[in-house]
């Protein structure tokens, strides 16, 4: 049983499993920090998860936590698959949602990275 409030990461999450090539993805750019890949449901015409290498749970393990080449490299990440695909010049959306009450639904650290078409406001 965990002692504090932070949920425990669990390897049998399905970002681990993706990044142990237990089961496939559609990836966009891989390094030895990070790993993008199209979502499986995709919310706009652009929209790949970006997921660091290491176990974290949420955006505040990995930035507490991770060494900070480790942080680098996964934000490196980010912008190349956004220059890659082509998204620069009309924007894009970066999203995280930290915790179950924010919508978290895998507990494996990643980004959403939204593109393609004219996104409307954020609203929470
Ligand atoms: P969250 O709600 O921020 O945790 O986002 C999880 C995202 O992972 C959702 O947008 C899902 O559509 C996506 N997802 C779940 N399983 C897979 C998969 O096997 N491959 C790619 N994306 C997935």
């Amino acid at each position: 049983m965990a002692v504090s409030g932070k949920p425990p990461y669990d390897p049998a999450n399905i970002f681990a499993r993706i990044l142990r090539g237990e089961i496939p993805c559609k990836r966009v750019a891989e390094d030895e920090h990070a790993l993008a890949f199209h979502d499986i449901a995709p919310q706009a015409p652009v929209h790949v998860l970006v997921i660091p290498k290491g176990a974290y749970v949420s955006a505040a393990d990995f930035h507490a936590e991770a060494p900070a080449e480790a942080i680098a490299g996964f934000w490196r990440m980010v912008g190349r698959v956004a220059r890659e695909l082509g998204l620069e010049e009309h924007g894009y959306r970066l999203l995280s949602n930290m915790g179950e009450d924010a919508g978290q639904e895998v507990g494996h650290f990643h980004v959403h990275l939204f593109g393609g078409r004219r996104l409307g406001r954020m609203v929470p």
